[in-house]
């Protein structure tokens, strides 16, 4: 629905700039050749005729032709090819008128011409890079190519203000692109913080319906457990399971109303260790062993470590998730340029492809049939919120290495 009104926006920003072309074209080009050929001759009386030589009416014939054409392919819902059409049919045209004109005689040759300018100066309007190459490019070739056929130097004149000119219509085209770049941007995550605000809303909603029930259903089962101690094999994958609802839950109200984070001076090893705790289960289940390395004695940090502990449960359970058949998982901690902690959780496992790292962190993007895509959304805003930075680096097939750096000190954080 939305690519589709895209689209046909655009398609009727390039018709009506093409529209805007062809009356510049026209009208610049028949005011040219009536003053300069009729005009001024019959004031002055002097005789500037339009030359007979070279292609002589053909010139008319040729560009007023192209007039129904371009029509043609406006009304055939392609009015991109248009401009291309005028611009390769002038040069060509041009050249030969030339050549035909000039070629063999020591005639001086008198150059430059309303057209061009238009060409060049109006290239802007379609916002189009690879057409305003092909116009300055193609009108410095054209000359190129007459001063060495008709060996004239004449022709470094219009040369060089056809450069002055295109380089005037290239800024004029980089601010509307960086310009057209930025709103696009804008509006971008306007949309993306639109989307984030609805789901957010409705997940909140939803995760405070979820919750009452469901820790009264927990309470019950442990109750059951405790009461038939004979019969309890189901009981903890029952309670474990309730976990795993509430942990989802959790991750989607976190969606809503990203929680206040609460600084305090904290030990990284002692949340590492935590949340090895919670993640060693999980492990053994998959034959992963977690290796950890401390590099020598850290500072505490600022930090909120119950959030931060949600963090490397999530990356540390994405990293066993990766290696379905074991594996081993690297952990990293050490002090980074004297002001940043640097926690690396490397895995062996399947890897991203690159062109889908910018999907990390995005609400609901996994790749596995029982993942909810909200980890690394979470994991990012925790990080961000701490004024760190994740970044992936991975190899598909080979293994994956999450980054986590944050600041020793919170600067503005603290409370
Ligand atoms: P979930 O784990 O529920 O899928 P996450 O937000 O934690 O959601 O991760 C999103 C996706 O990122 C995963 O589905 C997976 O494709 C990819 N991913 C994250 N970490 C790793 C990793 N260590 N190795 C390979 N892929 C990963
Ligand atoms: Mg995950």
């Amino acid at each position: 629905m939305r690519d589709r009104s895209t689209t046909s926006k655009l398609f009727y920003e390039e018709r009506k700039a093409t529209k805007i072309f062809l009356g510049l074209f026209y009208i610049f080009y028949i005011s040219f050749e009536l003053i300069y050929y009729y005009i001024f001759p019959n004031i002055y009386g002097r005789g500037i005729t339009r030359p007979q030589e070279g292609l002589g009416i053909w010139i008319y014939i040729i560009l007023f032709g192209l007039f129904p054409l371009a029509i043609y392919f406006i009304k055939q819902g392609n009015p991109y090819i248009v401009k291309y059409l005028y611009i390769y049919s002038f040069i060509v045209v041009d050249t030969v008128h030339n050549i035909l004109i000039y070629y063999g005689t020591d005639k001086s040759f008198a150059s430059g011409d309303i057209a061009e300018v238009v060409f060049i100066l109006f290239s802007p309007i379609f916002i189009n890079k690879k057409y305003f190459w092909t116009v300055s490019a193609g009108m410095v070739l054209k000359y190129i190519i007459l001063g060495i056929i008709l060996l004239d130097v004449q022709v470094v004149v219009p040369m060089v203000i056809y450069i002055i000119l295109s380089a005037i219509a290239f800024i004029i085209l980089i601010r509307f692109d960086s310009y057209i770049g930025s709103l696009t941007k804008v509006h971008e995550e306007l949309r993306q913080n639109e989307k984030l605000a609805v789901i957010g809303q409705m997940a909140a909603a939803i995760g405070h319906e979820i919750r009452n029930p469901l820790s009264t259903l927990k309470g019950f089962t442990q109750l059951q457990q405790e009461r038939y101690p004979n019969t309890n094999d189901f009981y903890p994958i029952m309670i474990q399971e309730i976990d795993r609802i509430n942990s989802i839950v959790n991750d989607l109200m976190y969606l809503g109303k990203p929680k206040e984070v609460k600084f305090v001076t904290a030990n990284i090893e002692e949340i590492i260790a935590y949340t090895l705790s919670i993640t060693q289960q999980q492990a053994e289940r998959n034959k992963v062993t977690i290796e950890t390395t401390i590099a020598g004695p850290l500072p505490p940090i600022d930090c909120d470590s119950h959030q931060l502990k949600q963090v490397f449960i999530n990356l540390i359970k994405n990293a066993i998730e990766s290696m379905p058949d074991g594996g081993r998982v690297m952990i990293k901690v050490g002090v980074l340029g004297g002001n940043k902690m640097e926690i690396s959780i490397r895995d062996e496992g399947c890897g991203i492809d690159d062109g889908l790292i910018p999907n990390l962190g995005e609400p609901f993007y996994t790749t596995k049939t029982e993942g909810t895509g909200l980890g690394l959304m979470v994991s990012n805003q925790i990080i961000q919120d701490h004024q760190g930075e994740i970044t992936f680096k991975s190899i598909v097939g080979n293994g994956t290495m999450v980054i986590v750096t944050i600041p020793i000190v919170q600067v503005f954080g603290k409370k």
